[in-house]
């Protein structure tokens, strides 16, 4: 059985190096997927995840994580949690629980403080000047979008036994209302994983995600034979279309897949969506799907493309 890893954002790039690291040497794959992540948390240069996210509205930083384990079907997730250094190894903890698999605001932080969970000031002093300005500009609470495309850290890991995992972590939407919770602590929306088939992860705006369950949808039709770029393709051009055929004006969203056989696939609607791929054969490698409203494609990312890009 080979290995492999896909995540979603540029910045993951470094996380899916240690954690293809790990993968390589036949480490399972939760411990690979956590390692990923907290790389992605513990850098306050990523704007919208862990330590220097993006704050709410009233100027804290409130984060949202979850683990789903592809062997057992079981996960963890937490949501609008303040200073968690890595929210991400909370929700991989209740993962590992039959019941209380998802705590919320203080009941999760004194779990994570009853267990020994390392606690900090997740507000940076450029995450405060972010919000200062964006105060200063004024924004209006109902149009706030996906911060410059680049939110979430999704990471699915497949390791040689065969087993899945699925992390997310992300400080949500930029000037969201306090305890405002997006797709990506849902299961089912920002992430699902089953081994026995594979799994998808989400990121974008969460309000729009989860009216279609876009994670579940895409590992379903995997199930039903379909391969990994034609289901995210498939379930998020079809959400999109349903929204816009109701009225709805939906926001970004992106998606990535990989099934049990390490085949992955990515696909967004907004002009440029950056993901990682690694597998046994393959190096850690920059994708990108590109949509200009008519065409859809998947390139490698160029040099001349990497040197030009202006996200995270
Ligand atoms: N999906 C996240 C949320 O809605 C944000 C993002 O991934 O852009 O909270």
């Amino acid at each position: 059985m080979k290995y492999g890893m896909i995540a979603t954002w540029k910045m993951a790039y470094e996380g899916v190096v240690e954690g293809s690291e790990k993968l390589r040497n036949g480490k399972e794959v939760s411990e690979a997927v956590i390692c990923a992540i907290e790389s992605v948390e513990n850098n306050p240069a990523y704007r919208s995840v862990g330590f220097g996210g993006l704050p709410n509205r009233v100027g804290e930083v409130e984060l949202d994580a979850a683990y789903m384990d592809g062997e057992r079907l079981c996960f963890g997730a937490v949501m609008a949690v303040k200073n968690i250094k890595n929210p991400i190894r909370v929700a991989r903890h209740l993962s590992g629980y039959q019941r209380n698999n998802i705590l919320a605001g203080g009941g999760a932080e004194s779990f994570a403080a009853t267990h020994g969970y390392e606690s900090a000031n997740m507000l940076t002093h450029e995450s405060q000047q972010r919000w200062e300005k964006k105060i200063g500009e004024g924004y209006i609470p109902e149009e706030i979008e996906a911060y410059g495309g680049h939110d979430t850290v999704c990471i699915i890991g497949l390791d040689d036994q065969g087993r899945m995992g699925n992390g997310v972590s992300t400080s949500g939407l930029f000037m969201k209302h306090p305890g405002r919770v997006g797709d990506s602590p849902v299961i089912g929306s920002g992430f699902y994983c089953d081994s026995r088939v594979g799994a998808a992860s989400a990121t974008g705006v969460g309000e729009d995600i989860m009216k279609g369950c876009l994670s579940f949808r895409i590992v379903s039709l995997i199930k039903a034979g379909g391969d990994c770029q034609g289901a995210c393709e498939k379930a998020l051009f079809d959400h999109e279309a349903d929204l816009k055929a109701r009225g709805s004006k939906p926001g970004s969203m992106s998606v990535i897949a990989m099934d049990k056989n390490g085949n992955f696939g990515g696909a967004t609607t907004q002009k440029e969506f950056p993901f990682v791929v690694s597998r046994e054969e393959m190096e850690p490698t920059i994708f990108v799907a590109q949509n200009d409203g008519k065409v859809h494609r998947v390139i490698k990312a160029t040099q001349d493309w990497k040197d030009n890009y202006l996200g995270d």
